[in-house]
């Protein structure tokens, strides 16, 4: 078994992989593309993941099972048949409100009162709604209709139906979606949608699930119980694109695997000129937490049309890069655009570029209890550093250990070894980190510096600093720091 998987290894050509790194050519910042209509085919899917996409999202807001399905399968073989490992996320619709269906296009003015229902005919002032509002809002709450382009609050609820008063003059069309910033869902954020999705993900090799509009700490921690009750090996995703998210980020954070900053919908929930800001402190707080991040929304959005970024998204990507968030998201630029693979090529150019010359490093959070695993890790790039190390080599069961050395940003390349396959495809989204499945055994903890160097990971006379447990595959059991100078 240990011949074979040397034997796969050695044909991955992992040292030009890794050598890459020091001529500036790997990605620090991982790119996670949308599938969508313009991507969806094995042979999209395969340049995507030749271009430099280290992960997947299917948005479940659209499309058939049937679809996933396909897709999930293409992803896999793509990243066989290109011997790189690729994460897949299942973005969960979450309680994404819509207006119903009506004919036409309506024209709505400052100052009318319209009215909002569930299960109705359209009819003058009366229009249908997706999803029984009257049972969530109450007089005062803001309703943004159309992407925030229809502002209006409610003035009452009655037999079922919202009276809302319009602030601008404007126009509405039929399933548009609503946001309801001031409107705390108590909890019952996940659907009967999501909940179907959730099952569906847990049997289709989901590496991630996103969930979407999350307001509480407890959201997440009710999706967690969810997957486990289904045995499900994902990690979660928290959408951070609601207010209340915002006024509940740390514990959010805390209770999560990866942040998203789902600037979409945050935007319009909360202010635009508030998303850099709040943008840099989830960063800050993922860090802190050792979560991943990721940056989404509009980071390329003119390459939907153009073959060139503007200036200002340039700077955007730049900006992601330059905070050290783990991946930066493109949506509809892969999922509905024209020039999905040039959008993907431009955004790594700027990663690589950004990565090489800016002298700006991330902020770290200054107060911090050291948990052992966190001590461990912050040892080990005090270590690497001192030794001049070429890597630091991270041997892990559950992604932990990786995850703690990477969001201290230690500025080496981190090698991952894992003997789990999900783990290698999660890890596929981490700042900065490659990784390796070597199937555990019982001699595995001594054999890892002579496994690396038989792979040809390394070149004689590299210094490399390891950490690993004395028993392989134990979780939480990271115990043994080394240093070798390989010969
Ligand atoms: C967003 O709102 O920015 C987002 C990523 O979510 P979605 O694409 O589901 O709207």
């Amino acid at each position: 078994m240990f011949s074979a998987v040397c034997t796969l290894l050695s044909n991955m050509n992992i040292n030009q992989k890794l050598y890459g790194r020091s001529l500036g050519t790997a990605k620090r910042t991982k790119i996670l593309a949308t599938v969508g209509p313009a991507t969806d085919s094995y042979e999209s899917i395969f340049a995507m993941v030749k271009a430099g996409v280290n992960g997947f999202r299917l948005n479940f807001s659209h499309g058939t099972y049937e679809e996933r399905v396909q897709q999930i399968k293409w992803i896999r073989k793509a990243s066989k048949e290109l011997d790189v490992h690729v994460a897949i996320v299942q973005d969960l619709q979450g309680p994404k409100i819509r207006l119903g269906d009506f004919e036409g296009v309506r024209n709505v003015t400052s100052g009318q009162e319209l009215r909002l229902g569930y299960g109705v005919e359209a009819s003058e002032n009366l229009v249908p709604v997706q999803y029984d509002l009257s049972k969530k809002v109450k007089r005062g709450d803001r309703v943004y209709i159309y992407d925030g382009k229809i502002r209006s609050t409610v003035t009452s609820v009655r037999d079922k139906v919202v009276h809302v008063r319009i602030e601008n003059d404007g126009i509405l069309m039929k399933r548009k979606g609503i946001n309801l910033p001031d409107t705390d869902f108590g909890g019952d954020i996940i659907t009967k949608k999501d909940r179907e999705d959730i099952v569906f993900g847990a049997e289709n090799d989901i590496d991630y699930v996103a969930l979407s509009f999350v307001q509480t700490a407890d959201d997440i921690r009710r999706l967690r119980k969810m997957l486990n009750n289904l045995d499900s090996k994902a990690r979660v995703i928290t959408k951070v694109e609601t207010k209340l998210a915002v006024d509940n980020i740390e514990e959010i954070v805390k209770a999560s695997d990866v942040i998203m900053v789902a600037r979409g919908d945050l935007a319009v929930e909360t202010l635009p000129e508030s998303v850099p800001v709040v943008q840099r402190k989830i960063i800050g707080l993922c860090l802190q937490y050792e979560k991943l991040s990721i940056v989404a929304t509009q980071m390329l959005a003119s390459m939907m049309e153009q073959p060139e970024p503007t200036r200002a998204e340039v700077s955007d990507v730049a900006t992601a890069v330059i905070v050290e968030a783990d991946a930066v998201m493109l949506s509809d630029e892969t999922a509905n655009g024209r020039y999905p693979i040039e959008a993907i090529n431009i955004m790594k150019r700027i990663i690589i570029y950004t990565q090489e010359n800016s002298t700006v490093k991330a902020q770290f959070a200054t107060s911090h209890d050291y948990s052992v695993p966190e001590a461990i890790s912050s040892v080990i790039i005090d270590l690497a550093k001192k030794v001049n190390a070429r890597a630091i080599v991270s041997e892990t069961q559950t992604g932990a250990t990786a995850i703690s050395i990477s969001s201290w940003r230690p500025n080496l390349p981190l090698i991952v070894v894992t003997p789990e396959k999900h783990i290698a495809q999660q890890m596929a989204l981490l700042y900065d980190a490659e990784t390796f499945v070597r199937p555990v055994d019982k001699f595995a903890a001594t054999k890892l510096t002579d496994f690396l160097h038989s792979q040809n990971i390394f070149q004689k006379g590299d210094t490399i600093v390891t950490a690993s447990g004395k028993y392989p595959g134990l979780i939480g059991g990271t115990d043994t720091i080394k240093v070798r100078t390989l010969e």
